[in-house]
């Protein structure tokens, strides 16, 4: 016995101590960088973003690279799933479980994180101006994503409920439940009709997966828990500019969306572009009205303003034009990767479109090259794998385009499902949706509004929201509740 324990310590030191180095080696140094201000003592890279590409950029540096030091910039402290965003719109998944802290994959993989919003580019200082402080960089990665595009509509884009963010997915849900509320106890037809009237701009994916998803949370609550609601007299129409919906994908995969979701009662109207505002109305095409108190667009995105403050060429839609190393031509230091990049693959081709996919290879690549260049090697071009389509439309429904093959109904749902979860980043994200998608099932719809955004932002139609609401309360007698 004696011996036997004698024989476990050294093997018990030796797993303890192996077992400190690796979390030592994990763990970063208290203040690893020192003064941001100053190049460092080694290499710095600085990351610009946090979503998909700047996080896989800064993880595969990270990881890859005992050489250099990385600093991540993002203007908020978490990471942000975009895919899943329209759900938190219509209350099918918390927004919770669709961000993630950044501060804890920054302090697991030895990053520095800095809370700050780029402000401009010190190119020939090699700086990052931010609000907090500038930043030296040896190289910068510029991955901070796009933003929304209202293609010069300003009017709209006043009014408009637009889905880029946690805020808007927040401010859709308690305007689309708000116009519930009130089309429950409206008694003037076209008042009803108004706040009845769900239009959607933009055939993209984007539009297409809330129009399904807002049509499976009316058809459970419609005539039910609203019960002054005839499912029926809900209009949501998807408005598309052009001839087709999904226009990146297969004429199979168009076709089978469109039927998909006009089985569900959704109205496609192609063809037709929203043109502008009209009092109270939006016009679409060449001037037919559209009344509608909750306008949600998804027609489409463009490279931040500031991406303006760097050197190059851009795109009309302001993205910056990167060579084959998704660098800029006359500035090796600064790649640009993601939505904020314009990445041609070949001459005479369209660039890569903005999707999570592109972005997210795009920082691996970027990673690599990082490793290339610091051990003098030169950077190889970047290569982008299509890793296919899905696309999720209401309740059991999907179409997807994997390995050649277009597939539809039950199995694309799953598969579009099994896919989202797996790409999710974190375990409890991954839990606490699942629960969220497996409690629809057994209990009700989540059709509370949100407290903490009952004050709409002021770019929402808030004011025109609460004046039916309270033009309803001031002709209280005539409510068919008070009778
Ligand atoms: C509603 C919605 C649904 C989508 N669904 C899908 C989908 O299903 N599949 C798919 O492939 N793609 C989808 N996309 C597109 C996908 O989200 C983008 O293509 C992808 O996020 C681009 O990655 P990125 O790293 O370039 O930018 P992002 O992921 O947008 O990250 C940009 C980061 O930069 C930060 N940032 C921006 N400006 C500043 C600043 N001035 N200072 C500091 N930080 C800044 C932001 O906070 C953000 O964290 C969707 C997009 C939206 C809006």
């Amino acid at each position: 016995m004696n011996r036997l324990v004698r024989a476990a310590i050294p093997v018990a030191a030796a797993i303890g101590v192996a077992s400190l180095i690796a979390r030592l080696r994990r763990a970063p140094t208290r203040s690893p960088l020192g003064d941001l201000r100053r190049p460092g003592s080694r290499p710095r890279v600085v990351v610009l973003g946090a979503g998909f590409g700047g996080l896989s950029a800064a993880l595969g540096i990270a990881r890859g690279s005992g050489d250099a030091d990385v600093v991540l910039v993002d203007q908020h402290n978490y990471h942000l799933f975009t895919p899943l965003l329209y759900q938190v719109a219509v209350g099918l998944v918390d927004s919770n479980s669709i961000t993630y802290p950044l501060r804890a994959v920054a302090y697991r993989n030895g990053i520095r994180f800095v809370l700050g919003e780029a402000q401009g580019f010190d190119v020939d200082g090699k700086r990052l101006l931010t609000s907090a402080g500038a930043i030296a960089y040896d190289y910068l990665v510029v991955a901070m994503g796009s933003v929304t595009n209202f293609y010069g509509l300003s009017e709209v884009a006043e009014r408009a409920l637009p889905l880029k963010t946690v805020g808007d997915a927040d401010a859709i849900r308690n305007v689309v439940l708000g116009a519930l509320e009130l089309g429950d106890v409206e008694r003037d037809a076209d008042r009803r009709c108004r706040l009845l009237t769900f239009p959607i701009v933009g055939g993209g994916p984007t539009g297409l997966e809330l129009a399904g998803a807002l049509s499976a949370l009316v058809g459970d609550v419609a005539g039910r828990e609203y019960p002054g609601i005839r499912p029926e007299e809900i209009s949501i129409q998807v408005l598309e500019a052009g001839g087709r919906v999904l226009d990146a994908m297969e004429p199979a995969t168009q076709e089978i969306a469109m039927r998909r979701l006009r089985e569900r009662g959704v109205e496609i109207r192609l063809n037709s572009p929203l043109s502008g505002v009209s009092g109270n109305d939006y016009l679409v095409g060449g001037g037919q009205r559209l009344e509608a108190e909750a306008l949600i667009w998804a027609a489409g995105v463009r490279g931040s303003p500031l991406l303006e403050r760097l050197p190059g060429q851009r795109t009309r839609d302001n993205r910056v034009l990167v060579d084959a190393t998704l660098r800029i031509p006359d500035h090796q230091e600064i790649f640009v990767i993601g939505d904020s990049a314009a990445c041609i693959p070949e001459p005479g081709a369209r660039p890569l479109p903005g999707t999570a996919p592109v972005a997210i290879q795009q920082g691996t690549s970027v990673a690599r090259n990082v490793r290339h260049l610091l051990r003098g090697e030169p950077a190889s071009a970047f290569r982008y794998r299509h890793p296919g389509n899905l696309v999720a439309l209401g309740r059991h429904a999907a179409v997807a385009e994997v390995l050649g093959l277009v597939v539809d109904g039950l199995p694309a749902w799953l598969l579009w499902r099994a896919v989202h979860l797996g790409w999710l980043t974190g375990l409890r994200n991954r839990l606490q949706v699942l629960l969220d998608w497996s409690l629809l099932y057994v209990a009700p719809r989540q059709t509370e509004w949100l407290r903490s955004a009952t004050r709409l932002p002021p770019r929402i139609p808030g004011r025109r929201f609460t004046s039916v609401a309270s033009e309803r309360n001031s002709e209280a007698n005539d409510s068919p509740l008070s009778k």
